[in-house]
């Protein structure tokens, strides 16, 4: 998979961490990939439960170990279960207070739950945290809130999808303000929609940006790249 997206000209990946059973996984990928895969390191909010903090305390052992170029996925999911939605913001919060003190971005997950997670981002974003709305799904007005806190859209395969209306979104948002992903191995775009996703594919989504803003595949490559470098700092 690595050497198909390789072929297709994507050269970094940004693996999200989930919890204490995929760190190990991920960061072994890492090792077999220097400077090519990329660890990030967090707790997902799926992943917060009853022991949270304990894998919160495993998050931080990590943090302090050694270099992540982001904290992510973190953020709210209220769309599995809300049994721990005050769990999942407080995960969130601590979460946030640490990519601020390693002076690094975050990458946010957020579903069914987007006012509470622009609200919870605010206050850090006024402290000077950045970062990435993954997988954004969104209204216009979502999307304006979150880039006046200076945050980034992800931009993934459901661009492609028939009716998902992020393409009018995306219509009215300026092309710096966004970024490319896959979110790897769901939400494979047109013509692979239901089938596993891998980063390949990552052309089809560049493909359809470049249509909806009239502009060149190049362009679309070279501005969504550059964005990535800000953020994590390459
Ligand atoms: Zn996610």
């Amino acid at each position: 998979m690595i050497a198909r997206a390789e072929t297709d000209q994507v050269t970094k990946f940004y693996l999200p961490a989930i919890d204490s059973s995929t760190h190990n996984a991920m960061l072994m990928l890492e090792e077999k990939y220097p400077g090519k895969c990329m660890a990030m390191m967090g707790l997902h909010p799926c992943s917060v439960k009853a022991d949270y903090l304990k894998e919160l305390a495993l998050v931080e052992t990590w943090l302090a170990k050694r270099q992540f170029p982001a904290v992510g996925e973190i953020g709210l999911d209220y769309y599995w279960d809300k049994t721990f939605a005050a769990e999942q913001m407080d995960a969130f919060k601590i979460q946030m207070q640490w990519a601020l003190q390693y002076k690094i971005p975050v990458v946010i997950h957020t579903r069914n739950a987007m006012a509470e997670t622009i609200t919870a981002v605010k206050e850090y974003a006024h402290k000077g945290l950045k970062g990435i709305f993954h997988c954004f799904s969104g209204t216009g007005k979502d999307a304006e809130a979150i880039i006046a806190m200076g945050f980034y859209l992800g931009i993934g395969g459901v661009l492609t999808y028939k009716n998902s209306g992020i393409d009018k979104v995306v219509e009215n948002i300026g092309i710096e303000h966004l970024v490319l992903e896959t979110d790897a191995p769901y939400l494979s775009p047109v013509p692979f929609r239901g089938k596993r996703n891998e980063s390949s594919y990552l052309k089809y989504v560049a493909d359809k940006l470049a249509a909806i803003k009239n502009i060149s595949v190049d362009d679309v490559a070279a501005v969504t790249t550059a964005n990535a470098e800000k953020i994590f700092g390459m």
